[in-house]
């Protein structure tokens, strides 16, 4: 057993009670507004360079019964929009002054639009999200942007100028290199954090104000340093497919004797990928970044591109054996999966894919299903 990183027992702390955490309700009694984000396609940038604080809604690690949520968004929609709907419907996101989301796909169309007509909050907005990484996606995307960016100056009564934006980026920017300092990390033989710590270290990213998550994450980098500590497992797992923010699940993986040491996730890789071009004007800046500047996702054309870098990232971080999971009824996901399972076939990876309820603990099948797996892994490894 691993001693726990005391940085990381902070940003817990810091991030608990969810989703309304003791810090959440520090920020909101000194008069200052939370908006909810929903998906990929929203930058944060915008909503910090407004004095706000962004907090992703999601849930969390513990599971959500879904059966009030289920009389406003029927049962075969995915998992996940029905748990934060069902948070909601319980009062835990009453803290929200503001929700922003895009059409990423029809299901998070469908929580906005549930959520505007039972739960109207004083801002709601939704951005266009390009299905396309080219020029003409990056410009409809901008002039999205820009407009977006009026709506919540006007809410605010106070224009949002680019000098606040340029500056909000390089806070991200900051938070994204640190972040991604931790994946490097990961690459040793014996990584210093378990897959589990890591997504627990990117949902603070996206619950505390950037800059006290930069100040921490530079503490829990240091504290890597100073200890030395290394995780012994023989298996390195990639998981791919959707956010796992029920690092639960991902616990359940590595209690058999594997190691998750890089991921596909929004809330994984991609959040900690990149940097926003600081020479451009800012909000160019941050279109061409949101556009194209991250890895293929699998709302983006084309879908090669994505499977591509899941390659590269299986052999940067010697990946063992994918675990590829889908949310129950996240179509998206399953609609790659045939060629994610060619295409790791012809590189010669194994895969295990999951079919998951969003934030539910995996189940006795999934469990003997996760240990065939390691040990087909072990006896290629013989
Ligand atoms: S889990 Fe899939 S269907 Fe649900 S909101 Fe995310 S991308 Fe859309």
């Amino acid at each position: 057993m691993n001693t726990p990183f005391n940085t990381l027992n902070e940003m817990v702390r810091l991030t608990s009670p969810f989703p309304e955490s003791d810090t959440v309700k520090d920020w909101r009694a000194s008069g200052r507004k939370v908006i909810g984000w929903y998906n990929p396609y929203i930058p944060e940038e915008i909503i910090h360079a407004a004095g706000m604080l962004p907090f992703e809604v999601t849930g969390n690690n513990e599971p959500v019964q879904m059966q009030g949520a289920e009389a406003y968004i029927y049962s075969n929609s995915c998992s996940k929009i029905r748990t934060c709907w069902q948070l909601q419907l319980d009062g835990q996101y009453d803290f929200l002054d503001g929700l922003i989301s895009s059409h990423m796909c029809d299901q998070d169309m469908r929580l906005s639009e549930v959520w505007a007509y039972y739960k109207k909050l004083p801002y709601m907005d939704n951005i266009y999200a390009p299905r396309k990484r080219d020029e003409v996606g990056v410009q409809l995307y901008l002039k999205d942007l820009e407009d977006f960016r009026s709506r919540l100056s006007q809410y605010l009564i106070c224009r949002i100028p680019d000098q606040h934006i340029a500056n909000s980026i390089r806070i991200y920017n900051r938070g994204r290199e640190l972040m991604w300092q931790l994946y490097e990390l990961r690459k040793r033989d014996r990584p210093p954090v378990t897959g589990a710590e890591a997504i627990e270290v990117s949902k603070a990213a996206a619950r505390l104000p950037r800059e006290r998550f930069n100040e921490m994450m530079e503490q829990l980098l240091d504290e890597i340093q100073r200890t030395g500590r290394e995780i012994k497992k023989p298996r390195r797992l990639m998981i791919v497919g959707n956010d796992l923010h029920n690092t639960n699940q991902v616990a359940a993986l590595e209690s058999l004797d594997a190691v998750v040491v890089v991921d596909e996730m929004n809330i994984g890789i991609r959040y900690a990928w990149g940097q926003v071009d600081t020479k451009l004007p800012p909000m160019e800046a941050l279109a061409r970044y949101y556009v194209m500047g991250r890895p293929v996702d699998m709302h983006t054309w084309n879908s090669d591109g994505r499977l591509q870098f899941i390659g590269e990232m299986v052999e940067q971080f010697r990946v063992d054996g994918i675990v590829s999971e889908i949310v129950r009824f996240c179509t998206y996901n399953g609609w790659d999966k045939f060629d994610l399972k060619k295409q790791m076939a012809e590189r010669g990876i194994p895969i295990l894919e999951l079919d998951l309820e969003y934030g539910h603990p995996a189940g006795a099948q999934v469990k003997i299903r996760a240990e065939a797996f390691m040990e087909m892994l072990e006896s290629r490894a013989l």
